[in-house]
Parts: C-alpha cells; structure tokens; sequence
C-alpha cells in the first residue's frame, strides 16, 4: 500500500480513517494519523519516501480512532480548541459516546491512554497552508481542512456503506450536522473533492449525492421519530424501532452508538416544540398535543 494522490499537494494514505499528506515547500503535515498497530511505521515510511521532514500532524477532532498512533509519532499534534480535552482525556473520550466512565471494551473504539495535544487552532485559521473550516455536529469541534480544491472532512459525513452498517449518523447535534452538510454541499458544487475519513474519496455529482444521502438518513430518521412518537418511548425504545426500520441488526454495541445521535434528534424535537418529556415507567418522549 502506497500513498494515493488527490491532489498536487495533497495525498492520502488508505486507513479507516484514511491519513491525509499535506505538501509543503520545507516539510509534510498528516491529517488524522489514525490507530492501529504498526501504522506509525507505515505513515513515517511514506513520510520518508518524500524526502521531505515531518512537521506536524493535525486532527479534524479528538476521537481515539482519529490520533491514537500520534503518540508514537515525533510531531507535535493540532487540534481544534474545543476537541483539546476530548483528544487528551480517555475519559472524556469515553463520556462522549457513553455518557460516563464506559465498561471496557465496549465502546466500538477507545484507548486508556492519553494523548498529549501540543497546539489548538480556531476555525477560519490558515494551517500549514490548509484553511481550517468549521464542520461541527459529528463532534463539537469538528474541523476540515481545505487547500487546492480538496477538503479532508474527517467525520462530517460518512461513505454509504458505513450508513447502512451503523444506521444512522454518528452526531451529537442535528441543527450543526445539517449545516455541515450544506458546507459541504457548496463545496462539491463548486467543485472541490471531498474526503470523508471513513469511505472513499468523492467529486461532482457523486460528492453531490453522498452529502444528500447522508442528509437523507438523518433527516428521514426524524420523520421515523415523529411518527414513533405518537406512543411515549424511551431513547432505548426510539433507538431499536428506528434501527429496525432501517433494516439494521441490532446488537449492544451498535444501539449503544446509536443513543447518541437518537439523544440528539430527541432534543431537536423538543427544541422544535413537537414533543415533551413524561415520567412513565422511566424518562419517555411523546408527540406534544397541546
Ligand atoms: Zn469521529
């Protein structure tokens, strides 16, 4: 496996999530180093088959899977201001999709340890010649790095095959995700190519229908909600009667990664006025007909 190029200046490395090579004049920047045993080696080679010294790496958001091999790379690592604590600390990692300390081993992807974040940036910075632009909702401070007509997205849109695997969108906030979505919507209709960290690179009407399609899921799933809703339910019970309405084989863990996004659509639903609260046998969510 080689690096693969999308751009003059911009090459990818295969992974899930796949590394981005930023090339510059003095030095080579890797976006989302990614996990795995061994990757370190694997990206240093390819560093090294450049010619050029590594000069740091940078992250489109502190998820584990996104920059566990950083800490055995010798470059100091960027992230967005508000992904600082989420990158450091295993266990706001762990709060993030669990709500508290998480049973080990199972969480879809977490590490114990920490990892240590050298430099924060703000949207709308210039960093090492790439544009940072603000793609929040998957996380809070998602970020996407734009230069020469390619914007490395991270996790602010997925591939169609993870949809169909997990169900819906991994998000934290509707309302942020859906504006993401329309970024990066104008982005490939201007042309620029998009790379989701977990799926293959896109352009034109194929970039086009992916960001459709994953507004679709999400927004589809809300209209499931709605009408779910007429019956009070938990967030357990709104979770497995929308995965079993997307076809999706429930097992612990996958319902587990997909209370967080049904968190979210809950309180843009009450955010919206069309549902309340009931204390019913435990916390439930109903259609509102007052
Ligand atoms: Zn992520």
């Amino acid at each position: 496996m080689g690096l693969r190029k999308i751009a003059d200046d911009f090459y990818l490395y295969p992974g899930s999530p796949s590394t981005g090579f930023k090339i510059l004049e003095d030095g080579v920047v890797l976006v989302d180093p990614g996990h795995g045993k061994g990757r370190h080696k694997d990206l240093l080679r390819e560093v090294r088959k450049l010619k050029k010294p590594l000069l740091a790496q940078i992250a489109t958001h502190g998820h584990a899977d996104h920059i566990t091999v950083s800490r055995k790379i010798d470059a100091p690592l960027y992230t967005h201001r508000f992904e600082f604590s989420i990158a450091e600390s295993p266990l706001a990692r762990e709060v993030l999709t669990f709500g508290s300390k998480a049973p080990r081993g199972f969480l879809a992807y977490s590490i114990p340890e920490e990892i240590r974040v050298h430099g924060i940036f703000e949207w709308d910075d210039e960093l090492f010649g790439l544009k940072v632009l603000g793609l929040p909702g998957h996380s809070p401070g998602m970020s996407g790095f734009l230069s020469s007509g390619v914007i490395y997205a991270g996790d602010s849109f997925f591939g169609e095959k993870l949809l169909e695997t997990v169900g819906l969108p991994y998000l934290l906030d509707v309302g942020a995700f859906l504006e993401s979505l329309k970024v990066l919507e104008e982005l490939a209709l201007s042309g620029t190519t998009l790379v989701p960290s977990h799926g293959s690179v896109v352009s034109g009407e194929g970039a086009v229908s992916l960001v459709s399609a994953n507004r679709k899921r999400l927004t589809s799933s809300i209209d499931l909600a709605r009408g779910l809703l007429r019956e009070p339910l938990s967030v357990d019970e709104l979770a497995l009667a929308i995965m079993k309405a997307l076809n999706v084989e429930p097992s612990p863990k996958k319902l587990a990664l997909n209370l967080v996004p049904v968190r979210a659509i809950i309180a843009h639903l009450y955010n919206l006025g069309e549902i309340k609260a009931v204390a019913e046998k435990g916390l439930k969510w109903v259609i509102r007909r007052d």
